[in-house]
């Protein structure tokens, strides 16, 4: 009888570094597992957060439950991200530096939710004023906005994020949220004209058909009817049982009229996202010459009122190809298949860049002009890593943003912490960890990566193909340990590897990837006089995404992943330079089911998320440090004999202090030029007590 078992064998450790037996895989498995089916889905590693989605609603979100969560220790009450949350803004206000907190895990494993309930709690539980309750609630409702343009479902997750989000939120010095900046990453535009079954383009599209106000439809000239429209229909699937469009469309209509936006932008922005629609539905003939003319006027029409250009001019450029002979320009008419690319391409491009569009506008709203004193608590939430039957281009991007992830989660900790000990001459134990450099490396080293070996072919138009590729990769890469082609393949993987497949060996898992498109997505070409056209746009959301200066021929755009490489590494920089956090979430099982724990699949992630390296170096290891002057200067007023002055050496002062603050001598180490505690238990508490 279950409820017979004592409390600890029914539900659990709440923290693994307490885990008496030793630090096996099974132990661990087997306490996630009992925690999970007593409703308990965290569960500490020492400061880091292991989350298990619960696929169902758990009473453990409410006000109530915040205000429990507030100015209270870390190890004080069973774990949850609001402790994390409220540590990184505590910490944050006393020592007045920047935070970030990283949540990461596979595709479907619950970084989203776990993303918006921090903000809802720093929004909730900070102090604010009048004026900084205007900001909360845009820092709040940037969310849904940015959520119906940017996910989708997939076959992994209903809601599953297509874009990457880096969120800032600003603090003023009394700690109240004071504005907040979004940096987004790459966007997922392909889905705007293709979905694999089962898959949805982005929600905002059926929202509208379902919800838009039946002024706002007739001015459209929409139908509320999603299978009319082929850019809805590809995956075959335009109703989701767990998703009420409906009402995710009245929570986007506030959502708009809080952060600002004034009928105008909706009519513009809403003109754009039909004119995708109207796209969609272009259809071409052949003319007797087998050149491409279009069907039928009526959705042509409706662009060219929607974004306010010359239908004339349009329907030229979605038939017709801009050339440049000598000083001359030159129309030539396009085939069908060039037509239908040229198609879709300007859908995917006026998606994505209306996107980024909004993700401005909403920065515009959130910007703080005061400004003294600010700190901030990033908040990170990217699209999870993610494997498929077949994967593309966007599942390289996607894993590529995943890998660096861990690259960043392994420098900060595993590596860092290692490292530190040695330099600060702490005797320590190394604990081994499998580094995905190695894979980071064959993705973007300069010259040598695959990044590189597919900008080259890019380079080539009109000779290279995705064939041409894969043979580069093979003779440049060919013979790294965790890359593979069925060439290079042997008897046994010939059977799982096709000939057009790359496949990479993941730190999350084998990944085979088609290359077909490859070159395509990554130039992101966009017809000459389809741009022109869009830059005479009276939308001004378009005339604003597209300048003129585009169409200066002399330059040449840097490619999608280099784009995207680049990105990266400036989010890495500017997460180095704050302190983190870590939740890493767990997919409990494939099916999207409560109560399911599927021991395969969260052993596999345990494995790759690096979670038992971290304990054992938890174990081992001490969770706070701090330079001796830093705690000296913080602590100092806790101790008579520090307080008000110390005279003597910071490390003689922190030794005192950490006498009488209670601290037995094997709970601590001092090193070279810091001070590391084991559990800093005690020393919170005092300081939390002190502050209140
Ligand atoms: P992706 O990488 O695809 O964006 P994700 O990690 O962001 O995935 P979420 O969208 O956060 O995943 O979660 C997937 C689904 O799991 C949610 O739509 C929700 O149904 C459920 N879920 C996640 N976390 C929780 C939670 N804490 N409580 C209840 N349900 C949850
Ligand atoms: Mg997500």
């Amino acid at each position: 009888m279950e409820g017979a078992l004592p409390a600890r064998e029914r539900v659990g450790v709440q923290d693994f570094v307490l885990l008496d037996s030793f630090t096996s895989e099974t132990a661990f498995l087997d306490n996630l597992r009992k925690r999970f089916r007593e409703n308990l889905v965290y569960t500490y590693i020492g400061t880091l957060l292991v989350s298990v989605n619960p696929y169902k609603e758990l009473n453990i979100y409410s006000v109530k439950q915040m205000e429990l969560y507030q100015g209270v220790n870390l190890f004080e009450l069973p774990p949850h991200i609001y402790a994390i949350a409220d540590n990184a803004y505590r910490v944050m206000c006393t020592e007045r530096n920047n935070h970030f907190i990283l949540i990461s895990g596979e595709s479907g494993a619950g970084k989203t939710e776990t993303s918006k309930k921090i903000l809802q709690y720093l929004a909730m539980t900070c102090p604010t004023t009048d004026h900084l309750q205007t900001v909360r609630d845009r820092l709040l409702l940037s969310n849904p906005v940015l959520e119906a343009f940017g996910n989708a479902k997939t076959l992994r997750n209903d809601n599953s994020s297509r874009f990457g989000k880096y969120m800032d939120i600003q603090f003023d010095f009394k700690g109240a949220p004071a504005g907040g900046h979004i940096l987004s990453f790459l966007i997922e535009k392909s889905r705007v004209v293709h979905q694999n079954n089962g898959e949805r383009n982005f929600h905002i599209f059926y929202q509208l058909l379902e919800g838009g106000e039946d002024e706002l439809m007739r001015w459209l000239g929409l139908e509320r009817n999603a299978q009319k429209y082929s850019y809805l229909m590809q995956g075959k699937c335009a109703k989701v049982s767990s998703i009420n469009d409906k009402n995710d469309w009245k929570t986007v209509r506030k959502a708009f009229s809080v952060i600002n936006f004034t009928e105008a932008d909706i009519e513009h922005l809403f003109g754009i996202i039909a004119s995708v629609l109207y796209l969609g539905n272009i259809q071409y003939e052949e003319d007797h010459r087998g050149h491409a003319i279009i069907t039928d006027g009526t959705q042509i029409r409706w662009i060219s009122k929607l974004l306010g250009v010359p239908l004339s001019i349009l329907q030229e450029a979605l038939t017709h190809k801009k050339i440049e002979a000598r000083s001359e320009e030159l129309l030539s008419p396009l085939n069908i298949e060039l037509s239908f690319y040229a198609r879709d391409a300007v859908a995917k491009a006026i998606y994505g860049r209306t996107f980024n569009w909004l993700v401005n506008k909403i920065n515009g709203s959130l910007a703080n002009t005061d400004p003294p004193r600010k700190t901030v608590i990033g908040l990170l939430d990217i699209y999870g890593f993610e494997v498929f039957e077949t994967n593309g281009f966007e599942q390289f991007c996607i894993n590529y943003c995943n890998e660096k992830l861990q690259q960043l989660f392994i420098e900060m900790t595993l590596k860092a912490e290692q490292e530190e000990y040695e330099t600060e001459g702490i005797q320590w134990e190394p604990v081994p960890y499998f580094n995905n450099k190695i894979i980071c490396d064959l993705i973007e080293q300069r010259h040598k990566g695959i990044i590189s070996i597919m900008d080259e072919e890019c380079m080539r138009p009109g000779e290279a193909t995705d064939l041409s590729f894969l043979e580069k990769l093979e003779e440049k890469v060919g013979d790294h340990p965790y890359f593979l082609t069925r060439k290079l393949a042997d008897q046994k993987a010939r059977k799982t590897i096709d000939w057009v497949d790359f496949r990479l060996l993941h730190y999350a898992g084998e990944v085979t990837y088609c290359t077909i498109g490859f070159l395509e997505k990554n130039n992101d070409l966009l017809y000459r006089n389809l741009k022109e056209v869009l830059v005479k746009s009276k939308n001004y959301i378009i005339r604003d995404c597209f300048h003129a200066s585009e169409l200066d021929n002399r330059k040449r755009p840097e490619t999608v992943t280099t784009q995207f490489k680049h990105s990266l590494a400036s989010l890495m920089e500017i997460l180095k330079s704050k302190e983190p956090s870590y939740i890493r979430c767990i997919k409990p099982n494939d099916a999207k089911e409560s109560g399911k724990f599927d021991d395969v699949l969260v052993r596999h992630q345990v494995k790759y998320l690096g979670l038992m390296e971290h304990l054992r170096v938890r174990r081992a290891g001490f969770a706070y440090r701090r330079k001796y002057e830093v705690f000296l200067d913080r602590y100092k007023s806790l101790c008579p004999d520090t307080w008000p002055k110390w005279h003597g050496p910071a490390i003689k002062g922190v030794e005192i202090l950490m006498k009488y603050l209670g601290y037995k001598p094997n709970e601590y180490e001092l090193g070279r030029t810091k001070l590391f505690i084991r559990f800093p238990r005690t020393l919170f508490a005092i300081v939390d007590a002190f502050e209140i």
